[in-house]
């Protein structure tokens, strides 16, 4: 059995202690980072596609824009799927992000500590 599986099989127990939860957490947020750094690197080969896509039919003088929107749609997904991820790893953090400024807050913080703006 893998040590995650492991952690998880444990933390499940009842009673599990404190050090063994936040081991698992530890291993949920690198698992969180890992996706969302790969999510990023899929976007980026996207962008990078689209660009050749673009610089050929400069080249052919045959544009073809549908081409161009399946890529889009394509990052488009991957943003959804980045923004769910996100919102998971602030949970994990018990942080929020502020509704005008964007910065990281503490979850019960009803005022922003950058921009003082009520949340
Ligand atoms: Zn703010």
């Amino acid at each position: 059995m893998s040590n995650k599986l492991k952690l998880i099989k444990l933390s499940l127990k009842e009673g599990a202690d404190e050090a063994v939860k936040k081991s698992q957490e530890l291993i949920e947020y690198s698992d969180l980072s890992l996706t969302m750094a790969s999510y990023n690197n899929a976007i980026n080969d996207i962008y990078m596609e689209i660009g050749k896509k673009v610089y050929k039919m400069y080249k052919s003088k045959e544009y073809d824009s549908e081409k161009i929107v399946k890529y889009c749609e394509e990052v488009k997904e991957l943003e959804e799927e980045k923004r769910k991820i996100k919102k998971k790893i602030l949970k994990l953090k018990n942080k929020k992000e502020c509704k005008i400024c964007g910065v990281l807050i503490d979850k019960k913080a009803q005022y922003c500590d950058k921009c003082g703006n009520p949340q």
